[in-house]
């Protein structure tokens, strides 16, 4: 497998007639878009590519990536290590006006000229769609500190609202007795 020469071209019509499956791993340095996001995989990104047609002969090729990231915690500013799982059907088409005609299920990806897709960007470019908004630890420190402030906000608004469902069954119990005094 460290054989492989980047980037990888694959023709994904002639993969989906024979049904191939293609198990890969990427070191991180294959993903230079990531990195300017401030985001580095730990180890390689494991991937498994499948290609098919669906029942409407659309070729699609369902990817599975796994992934470990460090990430910058949006609330601590330190290094979070994230783990990533996703797992998306992207269908190949030739250009812009096919890729609108594809079901919405997929992600539409471009094609070159020679009916060849370009694996690596497509795999960046779901990692990079994969990715969380606000990266946060959800435990340490700075969880814990958050959760803590959240709470005191909890507490503030139970204290001083009051129960909505008491003037209900209020209202409720006076119609009835109007109603029946009619
Ligand atoms: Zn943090």
């Amino acid at each position: 497998m460290s054989a492989v020469s980047h980037p990888i071209l694959v023709d994904p019509a002639a993969r989906a007639l024979a049904g191939a499956q293609l198990e890969l791993s990427y070191a991180p340095e294959l993903f230079p878009r990531l990195q300017d996001l401030a985001v580095t995989p730990v180890g390689e990104v494991v991937v498994c590519a499948a290609f098919a047609k669906d029942p409407h002969g659309q070729v699609v090729v369902e990817l599975r990536l796994q992934a470990q990231l460090n990430m910058m915690c949006q609330t601590c500013l330190q290094t979070l290590t994230q783990n990533l799982q996703q797992q998306t059907v992207v269908a190949p088409v030739f250009n812009d006006a096919a890729a609108e005609k594809v079901n919405r299920d997929y992600d539409a990806v471009l094609l070159d000229e020679n009916g060849e897709l370009n694996l690596d960007t497509v795999i960046e470019d779901e990692l990079i769609l994969a990715l969380p908004q606000v990266p946060k630890h959800v435990d340490g420190p700075c969880a814990e500190r958050l959760n803590q402030a959240l709470q005191t906000d909890a507490d503030l608004v139970a204290d001083d609202k009051p129960n909505p469902f008491a003037v209900l069954e209020k209202l409720q119990a006076e119609q009835t007795k109007t109603g029946k005094s009619k």
